[in-house]
């Protein structure tokens, strides 16, 4: 039969790293060169048919921004799952990854599905972060790993669906 899985999802991670950008692909199939910062947060949904399960998705996309850290709870609490975001070109993004990486694990849901995307794949010949480095990281820390590219959709749709096939079943 045909089931329906409404499903939290939050993006966090440093500015810049490209959460608008993978949630605009993710939503709408498109890609801005400058896409504005977001302020607070932003609200999207959409759904994707996973075997003989659709699931909606309701996205939150968090501003990463130091200042806004006290609202972060708010997005992340009750989530099914998270899609934290690096950039590959940017060593630090990877640190605030982590530390996002481990709030989770203190405060978010026990069984969240966790996501480590590293974003800008694309900038191969910018890249500061090893895949190899992220994937340890992940593996050490329950997270599935993928590098993304919001710009060329690289993984974009693949990183929802794996999170999509790995929510528990009602
Ligand atoms: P956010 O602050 O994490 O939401 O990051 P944004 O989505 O606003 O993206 C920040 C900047 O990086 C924008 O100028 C985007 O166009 C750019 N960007 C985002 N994703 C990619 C990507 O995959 N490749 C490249 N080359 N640029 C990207
Ligand atoms: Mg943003």
């Amino acid at each position: 039969g045909h089931n329906n899985l409404n499903a939290k999802l939050v993006l966090l991670g440093d500015m810049g790293a490209g959460k608008s950008s993978l949630v605009l692909r993710f939503v709408k199939g498109q890609f801005l060169e400058f896409q504005e910062s977001t302020i607070g947060a932003a609200f999207f949904s959409q759904t994707l048919a996973v075997d003989d399960v659709t699931v909606k998705f309701e996205i939150w996309d968090t501003a990463g921004q130091e200042r806004y850290h006290s609202l972060a709870p708010m997005y992340y609490r009750g989530a099914a799952a998270a899609i934290i975001v690096y950039d590959i070109t940017s060593a630090d993004s990877f640190t605030r990854a982590k530390k996002w990486v481990q709030e989770l694990q203190k405060q978010g849901n026990a069984n969240m599905v966790m996501a480590l995307a590293g974003n800008k794949a694309d900038l191969e010949e910018k890249r500061k972060v090893t895949a190899e480095e992220a994937r340890a990281y992940a593996d050490e820390n329950g997270l599935f790993f993928m590098e993304t590219s919001a710009k060329t959709a690289a993984n974009v749709n693949d990183i929802f669906h794996e999170i999509a096939k790995r929510l528990p079943r009602a």
